[in-house]
């Protein structure tokens, strides 16, 4: 443990960071590059948080918590990633595969036509909507092109509606690329987060549109950023969780077990809930009722070993069922790409906004999931299933519903030396890694300025490219 702090100079004053997810890890690299002595809590054994790997106890293989993807427009995740060494560890996808039951496959990639042309050769060419269905998106994508639409209160669905989605548009598009996204069902989702989305993956450019899968496990990954933080005198506490915290006017202390331990400064990167549990006695109603604004929702991921390969794809979008996208994690992944021929196959279906799932067993839901995957898979039919595991994430992410986003707050609290970081704070993205590592660089930024040594961490976001720069 730190002593005692002792502040000699600005940017070597001590910082706790509770919570090794990639919004505290994220906080924590960015600061002890700057010189900041850093002490990081992570009540789990390991680092990831929300994004993390294990070895699991039933099947002995180590897994995710569930797959993680990004796009190129993640210009902070991608710059955390160079901090930690690992840019090399993301494997690139321009295409995806739709597939509807019965196994045909439609495809989306970019075209040399200039941005936000640049899908539009392929998505006409897609077999899984028809022409009135292409009509109504085409439609709906020129409305969102020249700026996202403020929150009015309106849902998503709402808006499909009032700009002429038919049904198997909403079903085929709409659901499928939001609900993954977004993690939550359409007559939820606020149109801002929506309008984000769709702009960022398929108008602004091909580049942003990327999509980027680890090619090693999240643990494997994102404790790199703990090496990268002790590498610069810093320290990661693993299995140690805060209890609470009392700030005052020259630092924070901090409770552990009964233990208390002083910091000049404080980021607290853990989730809504549990802040909302440790919040001090001095806290205001402000924050503690945005922090009851929150909602969660969840997604289920079914881990499925067989002893052949079901698919020569990577990954696929699957339609009108349960399951919504497929990972094929034997191939997806560094270490087992060798093992295909001989030790068949592991394969990842992940259902978002999973609510029907989560009362189901996990023999129920490996039941649905093998049916349904031999529906798109014809060599599933006479595989035979060696392992399988069902990871329930009950409280995934927050939902992005109307209103929200009022109630995010920014990283400077009522306490001087105190800043809050996560996924769920201000920082204009949806929960995802990206989110996570902003809000990180925003906490930082905001105590550097309070600590009168303004840094700037936050890169900026990718250029729109072709007609997309008429547009804001
Ligand atoms: C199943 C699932 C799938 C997802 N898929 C994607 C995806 O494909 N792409 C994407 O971009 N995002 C995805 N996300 C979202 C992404 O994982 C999160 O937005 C991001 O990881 C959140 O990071 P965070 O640091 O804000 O929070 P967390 O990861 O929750 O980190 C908070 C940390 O605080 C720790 N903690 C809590 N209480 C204490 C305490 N008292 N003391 C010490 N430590 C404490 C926790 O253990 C945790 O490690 C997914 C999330 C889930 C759950």
């Amino acid at each position: 443990m730190p002593s005692p702090s002792s502040t000699t100079s600005r940017n070597s004053s001590t910082l706790a960071i509770v919570g090794g997810g990639l919004a505290g890890l994220a906080a924590g690299c960015a600061l002890a590059e700057a010189g900041y002595r850093v002490t990081l809590f992570e009540r789990r054994p390991y680092l990831g948080g929300r994004a993390s790997s294990y070895q699991h106890p039933g099947t002995g293989e180590v897994v995710d918590n569930c797959q993680h993807v990004l796009l190129g427009c993640c210009t902070n995740l991608l710059d955390f990633y160079k901090r930690a060494g690992v840019e090399n560890k993301i494997r690139w996808y321009d295409k995806l595969t739709f597939l509807e039951p019965g196994g045909r496959a439609s495809e989306l990639s970019p075209s040399p036509l200039p941005a936000p042309l640049h899908t539009a050769p392929a998505f006409l060419r897609v077999q899984c909507l028809n022409l009135k269905d292409k009509l109504g998106i085409s439609r709906a994508m020129a409305a969102l092109a020249p700026s996202t639409p403020a929150d009015t209160g309106e849902t998503f669905l709402t808006w499909l509606k009032r700009h002429g989605q038919t049904e198997q548009a909403i079903e085929r598009f709409w659901k499928t690329i939001l609900v993954s996204a977004l993690n939550e069902d359409l007559d939820q989702i606020s149109v801002p987060y929506a309008a984000q989305v769709v702009r960022e993956s398929f108008l602004k450019s091909s580049r942003a549109g990327l999509m980027g899968i680890p090619t090693v496990p999240l643990t494997e990954l994102y404790s790199t950023g703990g090496d990268y933080i002790r590498k610069r005198g810093g320290e990661i506490q693993l299995r140690s969780s805060i209890d609470s915290f009392t700030p005052d006017s020259s630092g924070v202390t901090l409770t552990s077990n009964d233990t208390e331990h002083r910091f000049d400064y404080l980021i607290m990167a853990v989730p809504f809930d549990v802040l909302g549990r440790i919040l001090p006695a001095s806290s205001s109603d402000q924050l503690r009722n945005e922090l009851k604004q929150f909602s969660t929702s969840p997604i289920t991921g079914i881990h499925l070993w067989f002893d052949r390969q079901i698919s020569d794809l990577d990954h696929a979008v699957l339609l009108d069922r349960t399951i919504q996208w497929m990972f094929h994690k034997s191939r997806l992944l560094e270490s087992r790409r060798d093992e295909n021929s001989q030790n068949g196959s592991y394969v990842e279906f992940v259902v978002s906004c999973s609510r029907s799932l989560v009362e189901k067993s996990k023999q129920e839901i490996v039941e649905i999931v093998t049916r349904e995957a031999q529906e798109f898979f014809p060599q599933a039919r006479g595989a035979k299933l060696l392992k399988s595991t069902v990871i329930k994430e009950v409280h995934a992410t927050y939902s992005p519903r109307p209103g929200i986003d009022q109630s995010r707050p920014h990283p400077e609290t009522q306490w001087q030396r105190v800043f809050l970081a996560g996924d769920w704070t201000a920082t204009g993205w949806p929960a995802t890694m990206e989110g996570a590592v902003r809000s990180g660089y925003l906490a930082a930024e905001a105590l550097t300025r309070a600590g009168g040594n303004s840094t700037k961490f936050l890169v900026p976001d990718l250029p729109p490219n072709g007609l997309m720069k008429l547009f804001k």
